[in-house]
């Protein structure tokens, strides 16, 4: 059972508060407006909106009764993802932001196509039309303000869902004009959706280690789980844990387990940002040690500190070679790395 086969809310795994204040907005008949789904990646937010679309499409079954018939044309055109009252944006895998265009048409038909205009148009089948965004945190000042007006005064009866990781990531005006949904899986829904959705076979310890990891990321958590992961991760940490780690070691780890993720700039990105937050998260660990056993590890403090400025080094898309060999010869030397940069 993947994302995209998900058709019945039984199958969504968590997220209960969230259904039951749908069902409760559907069956008070006030469901209109813009909504910002905020959650860790991976957690279920756009398997939550596409079955709230089709829920709100379906030709049979009430929208109140939040059971989606699965065979009505709407129903069917929803999970073929062509349904013409259903607008979804989401940013090309290639681009770093959601590309203006999408929003408000090409510079040579500025308003006469893309996701604000399409939004103002008639439904072709029923009654309301219904809008996804994904990628909601790669939205760029420009483009945030053309949605604003759309966001303030949908047309009657639309719906506008946004689905972004943390409100913090959108502009105020944004966030005021949205009714914000929070998602949080918890451990044992999210030990439930690796095993079950991404069928996953790892023990509770495993599971609950990746999970700690990855920071509620589940798709980190998924990578952080496979059996050549675990290797990667046992290595590094033997480095991490030595008396005197060393960068040469610790850098060709890092650089062999981004060769390992191919060529794709995305991937290896991917793939150094766990082995961040591996590194993180045993330091995070050892420090919380010492500081029960009433001990102070300044060497332990300076290395998670740099972890920590490595993510946001990750984050700003740092030079991936550059970021490997400063990390490593920074927590060998057991300092943070702070030269004066921000961050
Ligand atoms: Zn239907």
């Amino acid at each position: 059972m993947s994302e995209s086969t998900t058709k019945d809310w039984s199958d969504v795994i968590g997220h209960q508060q969230q259904r039951d204040w749908f069902a409760a907005s559907l069956s008070q008949g006030r469901f209109s407006g813009s909504m910002l789904f905020v959650g860790s990646p991976g957690s279920g937010k756009r398997t939550v909106a596409r079955l709230l679309a089709k829920t709100l499409l379906c030709e049979t079954v009430p929208a109140k009764d939040m059971a989606p018939c699965g065979t009505c044309p709407s129903c069917t055109q929803v999970q073929a993802g062509n349904h013409p009252d259903l607008i979804h944006v989401s940013k090309p895998a290639d681009k770093s932001s959601l590309p203006l265009e999408k929003l408000i048409g090409p510079p040579e038909n500025r308003m006469q196509e893309g996701f604000c205009y399409d939004i103002q148009l008639k439904p072709m089948i029923g009654t309301r039309k219904v809008a996804i965004l994904e990628d909601a945190d790669f939205l760029e000042k420009e483009g945030a303000n053309c949605l604003l007006k759309t966001l303030e005064e949908p047309p009657a009866d639309t719906v506008i869902m946004l689905i972004g990781t943390v409100e913090q990531k959108q502009l105020p005006t944004i966030r005021s004009r949205c009714k914000i949904i929070r998602f949080s899986l918890g451990n044992e829904n999210a030990k439930k959706l690796l095993r079950q959705v991404h069928q996953v076979e790892a023990s509770d310890d495993e599971l609950q280690n990746a999970i700690e990891t990855s920071g509620g990321d589940m798709h980190v958590a998924q990578r952080l789980l496979d059996s050549e992961a675990n290797q990667f991760r046992d290595a590094l940490i033997n480095q991490l844990n030595a008396e005197h780690p060393d960068p040469i070691k610790i850098s060709q780890l890092l650089t062999k387990h981004c060769d390992q993720a191919g060529k794709e700039a995305r991937k290896r990105r991917h793939a150094l940002r766990d082995a961040v937050a591996i590194a993180l998260q045993f330091f995070r660990r050892k420090a919380r040690d010492a500081a029960y056993s009433e001990q102070f590890e300044s060497l332990t403090m300076a290395r998670l500190d740099r972890s920590v400025r490595a993510v946001r080094e990750l984050e700003r898309n740092a030079n991936q070679a550059t970021l490997i060999d400063c990390f490593a010869a920074d927590i060998a030397a057991g300092i943070t790395g702070d030269r004066g940069g921000i961050g």
